[in-house]
């Protein structure tokens, strides 16, 4: 089976300055990727190019989506074809309420992926059965369907809220840039549990994370460590414990040794 993302040598540049320095990185549907690594190393830029922001220029190397290449395909168009990014910092969208959004969003995915039933605009009220599903799955407030979207909201209801739209969309690739960052335990849990009710066989997952803590809810399959703009190690869930005790110097250490 053709692997959801396949990442070549990917170098990146931003605002001239070289941040990603040949990653390599194949997620194949059902798998769980864990990308961790200290501040500063280049993990909110993996993401950013994933999602096809335009400060991040692709220098050399390839993305793979489905074994399409993706370069020349505008962030919209990535996410219609399934590919759904939950940013560190959401921004707010005042005057579009949190259904609006979402109905919209997903519509525009149907119209692009969908196979024959599917390519329909979802019905008013099938679409409220399947908000309303969601909304009790990540603990959130009916009042939230109504309200603008992230206008005023905290910080774990705007992370709850991402993974609403995660829940909704049903991305075939997710990249979920430290969800886990500034969220109570009781919250942390509740992201997790939704990020689970998703996770499956026909989805992949990139999650982006500077703690070990999100990594006791959701597990991966596989962890990779960033630093300065490459993957340092990968390994399988135990390298996640291993950091949570030895932290990140001792593997810049190792690396600088190797050179
Ligand atoms: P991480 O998410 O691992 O903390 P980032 O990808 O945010 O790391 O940042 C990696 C490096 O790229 C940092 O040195 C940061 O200053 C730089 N960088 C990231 N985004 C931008 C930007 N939009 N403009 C300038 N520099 C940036
Ligand atoms: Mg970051």
């Amino acid at each position: 089976m053709t692997p959801e993302l396949v990442i070549k040598n990917l170098h990146v540049q931003v605002d001239g300055k070289e941040i990603l320095k040949g990653i390599d990185l194949t997620i194949n549907q059902g798998e769980i990727h864990a990308v961790m690594g200290p501040n500063g190393s280049g993990k909110s830029t993996l993401a950013n190019t994933l999602a096809g922001n335009p400060k991040y220029v692709v220098t050399e190397g390839e993305i793979l989506y489905k074994g399409e290449n993706i370069a020349a395909w505008k962030p919209d168009e990535r996410a219609r074809k399934g590919i759904f990014l939950a940013f560190q910092y959401p921004l707010a969208i005042p005057g579009v309420t949190v259904a609006n959004f979402l109905r919209t969003a997903l519509n525009a995915k149907r119209r692009e992926t969908g196979t024959n039933g599917d390519a329909q605009a979802i019905s008013i009220p099938e679409f409220r059965k399947l908000m309303t599903q969601k909304m009790q799955l990540l603990k959130l407030d009916p009042t939230f369907a109504t309200r603008y979207l992230n206008d005023g909201f905290s910080g774990g209801e705007k992370k709850r809220v991402e993974i609403l739209q995660m829940a909704v969309l049903n991305p075939e690739l997710a990249v979920l840039d430290e969800t886990d960052s500034g969220l109570d335990i009781d919250a942390l849990r509740i992201v997790s549990e939704g990020v689970n009710a998703v996770a499956g066989p026909n989805i992949g997952i990139l999650l982006i994370t500077h703690y070990q803590r999100i990594l006791n809810y959701i597990k991966p399959h596989f962890v990779h460590v960033m630093i300065s703009g490459k993957f340092a190690l990968s390994g399988g869930p135990d390298l996640a414990l291993q950091l949570e005790e030895k932290g990140y110097d001792w593997i810049k250490e190792d690396d600088a040794v190797g050179k």
